[in-house]
């Protein structure tokens, strides 16, 4: 074993074998494997081998196709064979909101390359004999559905890694990792030590074994799996004979289950309700190639479906039940990245599925390794989307509320209960009496509308059970005023007498003067967005920036990297040390006026202004903006102060008929605006010309701030595509993201977020075009459940188009 790497990757299962292999054919090649036993040991070995494209997240779906094209390459480089089977496969509804649902998967498909269709039931029983087409309401044909040999792709992968110049080192077992003065690794093992500049965390089942090694938690937890393999049954033998061809995959996603030909019989898999976490607390380092105990019990409900189903399945036997574990996070995808405050240490676990996702996941990360970026938008697999409160048992609960729901519909208004409340805000119980009705955000309870007693969320793709409160929300804002909570937002506190210096070189934006605040985009080396913040100026040596509540550890992993070596700069993610209140519509600076001595005058604090101030007896930072795009007040208040400052606004406010509003009715005070929103219509793919941000960005000013250049070619070139606000004419449901826009009756676009706009009274989208469209007057549709309705551009808001209100 060398004593020296670049690159020391832990675990040769399907994963760190991938990432192995895209370092090596991205060129670092001076890269080793660590496998404590022979490869595949962990979940690897006693996988299903199914792969497919389809995602609820469209960036991961990219990824999950450009994972299944990779296998003739890998199979070609290594000589290794992959036993990849291109079936193609069915996926099967049994209720019409699920039809719903996969409509809106083939109209993703539209714009992501993914060949999907909707088909009959009938048609899909052609396709797929073992079905009972009484039991469906609709289908959809992906032809890139498919199933491979689990091992023969873990050993090409390491094979043609190998060919590339990396190595593979087999039963050495990684026993500790100590950070080096220098800042490298060593990596001790039971063979000897390798020093390493980074490592790799691709453990898998003991994944988090590999993190505490270097006292990191991460939110991975195993479960046990079952699938059954059949007796030869004679129904797939005459299908055979007959077509020449494989039966094609299923997923039946109202039976919760999964299927395959497997040898002359068939396989199917189930994510049972009843499950079982394995090990929860530790990973056995002497598990290794051994299965668990099978229950049949615990699957029983479901195969009951799967035999009514699929009706062979009742006259054949059961050969083999596997039951085997793998991890999950508690949303089901990966954890991909670098891990912030933990330089060089890289994590790609709670990979679930090995098969469809490994290749995007070692693409990405040899990518962010070797580039510093990704190279795609990958932040549903960031790791940087947890923070300290994905718990222990925060994650055990998710992670088995996400297993029982794999295949269950998560509808656009539906708030999933496990873990929750967890982090609540003082004013919680205040809101919960008024009737709040929560969501969550980065582990945070927000209130996301107010409901009269009987009236709860009915769950829907449609307008619900909500629309008229939420527009009395609305309404309360634009006619008088309204207060929300927005504890939510993430805010930092940078100090020091660099401050100033390195957030101009952080910031694309111009500095604002004190008592002044600014839009703050922030670029990639690369020119495109790495954040947009609210930048505020409190003193010349202290500065306040407010930006996306569930990017603070993604921020704070970018801030730190860069703060200079001197300690001149401090950055502080403020977290729940400070709650955050909202005022907005025309009557606000009447309530602020009542409740604090400071000249709130449109003279003396006027839009963009910044001030401390007392709210009622509660030491307060306001800034005058506001999201609403109205007249309005972000106000910044310790914990222990928010519910005075809540209690004297709201007494205030009672004059002028305050009402409270929640997210939603936020969301359709933004959308009338076109402002736009982190991680919906700004993201790490887009520049901040593409994204309508480049009025922010000060390309002439004296910092060289990071990103300049590229920013500059951005502006030069013209970009690629525009951001553009839609009004669309929808009947009952509007868009809730990812549709697809057409133009001239081809797909060139898709939504990025959108929703009825209340107070204009119009269903909105917003979403990215090709620039060279993007000014168009006509032919625009926009596909929202699998229908095609006419939208137009909206060039200017539709609300205080002149800003008007926003600056009186
Ligand atoms: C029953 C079952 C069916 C499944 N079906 C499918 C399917 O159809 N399709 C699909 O895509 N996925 C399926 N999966 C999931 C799939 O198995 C996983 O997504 C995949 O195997 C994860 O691979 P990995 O490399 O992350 O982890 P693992 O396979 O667990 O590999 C981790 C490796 O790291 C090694 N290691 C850990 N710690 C150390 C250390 N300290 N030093 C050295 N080496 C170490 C381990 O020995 C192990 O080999 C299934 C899983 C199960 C259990």
């Amino acid at each position: 074993m060398k004593s020296h790497a670049k690159v020391v990757v832990i675990g040769g299962g399907v994963v760190g074998c991938s990432v192995l292999f895209h370092l090596a054919r991205h060129g670092w090649t001076d890269v080793v494997l660590l496998e404590r036993d022979e490869l595949t040991s962990g979940s690897t070995w006693h996988a299903a081998g199914g792969m497919h494209t389809i995602n609820g997240d469209p960036n991961v779906a990219k990824l999950q196709k450009y994972t299944i094209s990779l296998y003739k390459e890998i199979e070609e480089l290594s000589g290794q064979a992959t036993g990849v089977h291109l079936t193609g496969g069915v996926l099967l509804a049994a209720t019409e909101a699920r039809l719903d649902w996969l409509r809106g998967v083939v109209a993703k498909g539209r714009y992501l390359g993914i060949d999907l269709e909707e088909i009959s039931p009938n048609e899909a029983a052609e396709l797929m004999p073992l079905l009972d087409p009484k039991q469906f309401v609709g289908a959809v044909r992906n032809k890139e559905d498919g199933h491979l040999d689990p091992s023969g792709v873990t050993h090409a992968y390491a094979k043609a890694a190998r060919k590339l110049g990396a190595e593979v080192e087999r039963f050495t077992k990684v026993e500790d990792i100590v950070r080096r003065p220098d800042g490298s690794w060593r990596v001790i093992t039971n063979k000897g030590e390798v020093v390493a500049e980074h490592v790799v965390n691709a453990g898998g089942l003991w994944a988090r074994e590999v993190g505490r090694m270097v006292g990191l938690e991460l939110p991975v937890l195993a479960m046990e799996h079952m699938y059954l393999i059949t007796e030869d049954m004679p129904e797939v033998a005459a299908w055979n004979q007959k077509t020449g061809t494989e039966i094609i995959h299923a997923v039946d996603f109202d039976g919760e289950l999964y299927l395959r030909q497997e040898r002359g019989g068939m396989l199917m898999g189930t994510y049972e309700k009843a499950n079982k976490p394995w090990s929860e607390f530790q990973t056995p380092w002497n598990f290794g190639h051994e299965l668990l105990e099978p229950d049949i019990d615990r699957i029983a409900p479901s195969l009951e479906v799967g035999f009514r189903h699929f009706p062979a399945f009742q006259n054949t036997g059961i050969k083999q039940i596997i039951n085997g574990p793998f991890t999950f996070a508690p949303d089901g995808n990966p954890l991909v990245g670098p891990v912030r405050g933990l330089p060089g240490f890289w994590v790609a676990c709670g990979v679930m599925a090995g098969f469809s996702q490994g290749g995007g996941v070692g693409l990405a990360l040899s990518n962010w390794m070797i580039e510093g970026d990704p190279g795609a938008d990958i932040w549903a697999m960031d790791v940087a989307r947890y923070g300290d409160w994905a718990t222990m048992a925060y994650t055990n609960a998710k992670v088995r509320e996400n297993y029982s729901r794999r295949f269950s519909i998560r509808f656009p208004n539906e708030e999933l209960p496990a873990g929750r409340p967890l982090k609540t805000t003082p004013v919680y119980d205040a809101l919960s009496a008024k009737g709040a009705q929560w969501g969550v955000s980065y582990g945070l309870e927000v209130p996301l509308w107010y409901a009269p007693d009987a009236v709860r969320d009915e769950f829907s793709w449609r307008r619900s059970s909500d629309f008229d409160h939420v527009a009395k929300e609305v309404a309360a804002v634009r006619g008088g005023v309204g207060l929300a909570e927005i504890s939510n937002f993430a805010k930092y506190a940078v100090t020091g007498e660099g401050a100033a210096g390195w957030l101009d070189r952080m910031l694309a934006c111009k500095l604002p003067k004190r008592g002044r605040m600014t839009l703050a985009p922030m670029l990639k080396d690369d020119g495109r967005l790495i954040g947009d913040f609210t930048l505020a100026n409190i003193d010349d040596g202290e500065w306040f920036i407010a930006g996306s509540g569930i990017a603070e550890q993604y921020h704070m992993r970018w801030f730190e990297a860069h703060l200079p070596k001197n300690g001149s700069v401090r950055i502080e993610a403020l977290g729940q040390k400070l709650a955050g209140l909202a005022i907005a519509g025309p009557k606000a600076r009447d309530v602020l006026a009542k409740v604090t001595r400071a000249d709130v005058s449109n003279a003396a604090f006027p839009f963009m202004a910044v001030a401390r101030m007392d709210i009622g007896m509660a030491p307060c930072l306001v800034g005058r903006v506001s999201y609403t795009g109205d007249l309005g007040y972000e106000i910044w208040v310790a914990p222990e102060y928010q519910r005075a400052a809540f209690g004297a606004l709201m007494a205030a406010g009672e004059e002028f008929g305050i009402g409270l509003f929640g997210s939603r009715a936020l969301n359709a005070l933004r959308l009338e605006k076109n402002y736009g929103s982190w991680a919906r219509e700004f993201r790490p793919i887009y520049g901040p010309l593409e994204a309508g941000l480049d009025r922010f960005v000060a390309y002439g000013k004296e910092a060289d701030f990071i990103g300049k250049a590229a920013a500059l070619a951005e502006r030069k070139q013209g970009g690629k595509l525009r951001l553009r606000a839609f009004i669309v004419e929808a009947d009952d449901a509007d868009v809730i993201g990812d549709e697809p826009i057409w133009f001239d009756g081809t797909v060139r676009g898709w939504v990025t977020s959108g929703g009825y706009a209340h107070h204009a009274k119009r269903s909105v989208a917003m979403g990215y075009v090709p620039k060279e469209i993007a000014d168009e007057a006509d032919g625009f549709e926009i596909e929202i459940l699998g229908k095609r309705h006419g939208a137009r551009i909206q060039s200017a808001p539709l609300f205080d188009a002149n800003f008007e209100r926003m600056r009186a």
